[in-house]
């Protein structure tokens, strides 16, 4: 039997061999940029793919490589790379206002706004931003001017964007996180100190007898409960934990606010509040929404929406703004790609090719006899290497991260792109070839990293 550092140098070797171009520009951009990237998430080692042009499910490198793509820019595309009525929604922009910015309100904003209200909060209002991070920054900033305090609960693996005061138990080594019952809040980045961590309070996912226990006894100094209502997108949130959680914040005034950048228009049109039936009091939105450009909203109940009126009196107003915010271009291509998704029954499509795609992987991994689990909604799933299931940030790190890296490296180099460890994301691009052709990409990757898994 061969080491274990014998495959992977293969693994590696064979990746580094097929992406020189790539690596030449990363040993450039480190010189531009520190670490070679413009965003900490776009690099891995040993160097990042380096991409040229995109069309529909398919990705091409600088090397000439081409690659079915299932990082889908990290789930922001649902359609697939330069979809048709993205493009002509992009020209109309050019054709019929003739700028991309105005810096005034604009009836496209308005349009847009409401068809995105009706969908997560009826009775609510919405109010676009640049990014998601910035949705769950002005979410936090609402929940706080709402109720007057400042303690913020949030869930231990949940991310919410490059947010100090959300930077909070992302990633916790677990040996420095405290029992799994009652997480200590960990800081995720130098500039995240104790000012952050005391006005944070962690929870574990999925635990509800300790999640009840700890918002209840912190509720008086608790401005909301912030979660991605399924943990990294993947991870779903038991029925009777989000029915729970959604009562217990009710009964005590408490904010909850549902990040769905990641399930927003993916896990269902309506995202995850639909798939529960739950109406949070605010929900963080974004990739989907910007139909492949910069984009986030904050949609909510008007009791806590009202204080961004800006013609409101100053002592009871949360200040908010943005140059670009409810850009046309953005407004339009989001719009585009929301419509599509809407009709003829294009999101059920998409839902039906992604199944495909997880029920192959999963019976090729155990196939393989590789213990896994595959798990994921809608539109969007991953594979658990070496675990049984993964029902919060603890579990998923007892799987096998390190196999599960070797293996995505090896299917890029069979033609398959994702972020190594990321979430697959598919989009109405991809075809029935496609996931053919990747089914056989992944068996013969799978084959050349089971030699990685201990006998
Ligand atoms: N919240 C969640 C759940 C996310 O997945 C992300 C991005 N991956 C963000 C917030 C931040 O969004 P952005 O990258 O647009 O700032």
């Amino acid at each position: 039997m061969e080491s274990r550092q014998v495959n992977e140098a293969r693994i590696l070797a064979e990746y580094t061999r097929r992406t020189p171009g790539s690596a030449a520009l990363f040993e450039k951009a480190k010189r531009v940029t520190p670490g070679g990237v413009m965003a900490g998430i776009k690099f891995f080692r040993p160097h990042p793919v380096f991409m040229r042009r995109a069309a529909g499910s398919r990705i091409w490198d600088v090397d000439g490589n081409e690659y079915i793509d299932y990082l889908m820019s990290y789930g922001a595309l649902m359609l697939g790379h330069g979809q048709e009525a993205v493009r002509k929604a992009s020209e109309s922009v050019f054709h019929e206002i003739g700028t991309t910015v105005t810096g005034t309100p604009t009836e496209m904003e308005v349009e847009f706004g409401g068809i995105i209200r009706d969908l997560y909060n009826e009775s609510g209002l919405v109010r676009f931003t640049n990014s998601g991070l910035e949705a769950t920054l002005l979410a936090v900033r609402l929940a706080r001017a709402h109720t007057g305090k400042r303690c913020v609960a949030k869930f231990e693996g949940h991310y919410h964007g490059a947010n100090d005061q959300l930077l909070v138990s992302y990633m916790p080594p677990v040996a420095s996180a405290g029992k799994s019952e009652s997480p200590t809040p960990v800081s995720d980045s130098l500039d995240v100190d104790d000012s952050r961590l005391s006005d944070s309070l962690v929870l574990p996912f999925n635990d509800w007898e300790s999640t009840e226990k700890l918002v209840r006894s912190n509720s008086k100094r608790l401005a909301g409960v912030i979660m991605e209502p399924f943990e990294e997108g993947v991870i779903p949130g038991d029925r009777k934990f989000m029915r729970n959680l959604r009562s217990l914040t009710s009964d005590l005034g408490i904010p909850l606010i549902y990040d769905e950048v990641k399930t927003g228009f993916r896990v269902r049109v309506g995202g995850a509040s639909e798939y529960y039936s739950i109406t949070p009091d605010i929900t963080c939105l974004g990739k989907i929404i910007g139909g492949g450009l910069p984009i986030g909203a904050v949609v909510g109940g008007d009791e806590i929406m009202e204080p961004l009126d800006p013609a409101g009196d100053r002592a009871s107003s949360v200040f908010h703004s943005g140059t670009f915010n409810g850009n046309p271009l953005v407004m339009s291509t989001g719009r585009a790609t929301v419509e599509v998704l809407m009709r003829d029954g294009n999101f059920d499509k998409v839902v039906a090719t992604t199944e495909t795609l997880k029920k192959g992987i999963s019976s090729a991994l155990s196939g393989q006899q590789v213990r896994s689990c595959v798990i994921g909604e809608g539109a969007m799933f991953s594979p658990f290497i070496s675990v049984d299931t993964v029902r919060n940030y603890r579990d998923a790190e007892k799987s096998d991260v390190r196999f599960r890296r070797n293996l995505d490296l090896a299917l890029i180099s069979r033609g398959v792109y994702l972020k190594p460890t990321n979430r697959y994301c598919l989009s109405l691009a991809h075809s029935k070839e496609d996931i053919k052709q990747t089914l056989e990409s992944f068996v013969e990757a799978l084959g050349v990293a089971c030699s990685l898994l201990p006998s």
